[in-house]
């Protein structure tokens, strides 16, 4: 049986949903891409254990979040995305500090529970728009904290339908990325804040959101920071090294630098991977010639 049949047949036997063919334009926050083969959306655990077993290491897999740190190519991505849904984004409390979230809990939501359980310590979430399972990957962070800072351990499945559990502390974590493997399914994980009255918690979220909104565009089509700061060879932004490497106007069709933040790019109407691309590719190679510095993309693209 070929491999789409086998999916086709797969997908027949489970509760949950394979659509093929399916657009992944309307999966990001750049609103680009193609269509993939397959977009499966497991039901529970047990189905996507059952499907890693039996595609894991014969399938390109990827995980998608929310979407809003990846540039997907606009050919057919030939493999299965998957997407976990509500089944994968409970949150529970374990103990007076300490909670644990599904993977596909939308950051903000965590950072809200935390508020009304007079927990501290999860605030910066309400300011990213992603899910668990993305933080968890790009240690994301803002205003001084990680990911890292607040993480106890990790649940996640590897490609064969292994389950794991991995305490914060065997996990190295860098800027922006952590050394697991990249294979590895984030499925839930727990984490621990401070005991902190409600109202105090929630001026802060409201602080955070407000020096967001004056630094960085909202509602508009972007992935966030495009390339990440260049810590380690100077102490300058990327968006001062792009400020002063490239006219500050420059587009590749609807593909354009935010005129709020520069290191934000934009989809401003009908954008192509290859705009975007070029865009990208464009500023790096100014950044480099100018500053002598090479910048490293913190979007990821998905091809
Ligand atoms: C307007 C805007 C503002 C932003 N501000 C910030 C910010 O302040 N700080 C910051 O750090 N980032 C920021 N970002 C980037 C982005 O929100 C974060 O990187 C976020 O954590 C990505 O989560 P996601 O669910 O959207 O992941 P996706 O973009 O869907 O995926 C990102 C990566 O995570 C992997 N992944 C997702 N879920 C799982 C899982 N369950 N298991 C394994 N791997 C998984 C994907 O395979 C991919 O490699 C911003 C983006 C936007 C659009």
């Amino acid at each position: 049986m070929s491999k789409i049949n086998e999916l086709k047949s797969f997908s027949k036997d489970i509760k949950g949903k394979i659509i093929f063919d399916y657009d992944l334009k309307k999966t990001n926050w750049f609103n680009i891409g193609g269509i993939t083969k397959a977009y499966f959306k497991p039901e529970s655990l047990n189905e996507l254990i059952s499907f890693l077993k039996k595609f894991g290491s014969k399938e390109k897999i990827f995980l998608l979040g929310a979407g809003s740190n990846v540039l997907i190519k606009d050919e057919i991505f030939q493999g299965v995305i998957i997407k976990l849904g509500k089944n994968f984004s409970n949150i529970s409390l374990l103990s007076e500090t300490t909670l644990v979230a599904g993977s596909a809990t939308v950051d903000k939501k965590l950072s809200e529970f935390a508020c009304e359980n007079n927990i501290g310590g999860f605030e910066f979430l309400s300011c990213i728009p992603g899910t668990i399972g993305g933080g968890l990957k790009m240690n994301s962070g803002c205003f001084n904290r990680e990911f890292k800072d607040i993480l106890l351990s990790i649940q996640a499945v590897d490609k064969n339908g292994k389950i794991l559990t991995i305490p914060s502390s065997r996990i190295k974590f860098i800027y922006r990325g952590n050394d697991l493997d990249r294979d590895l399914i984030f499925l839930s994980a727990s984490f621990r804040g401070k005991l902190e009255d409600k109202q105090i918690v929630q001026n802060t979220i409201n602080s955070l959101k407000d020096q967001k909104d004056q630094t960085q565009p909202t509602k508009i089509k972007t992935g966030g920071s495009t390339f990440k700061n260049p810590t380690n060879q100077t102490k300058e932004r990327v968006w001062e090294l792009i400020r002063k490497s490239v006219p500050l106007d420059t587009k590749f069709g609807d593909a354009e630098i935010s005129e709020k933040h520069s290191n934000f790019f934009v989809n401003k109407n009908n954008a192509t991977f290859k705009d975007m691309k070029n865009l990208i590719d464009f500023v790096k190679q100014n950044v480099k010639s100018k500053t002598g510095i090479d910048i490293e993309t913190e979007i990821e693209i998905v091809e």
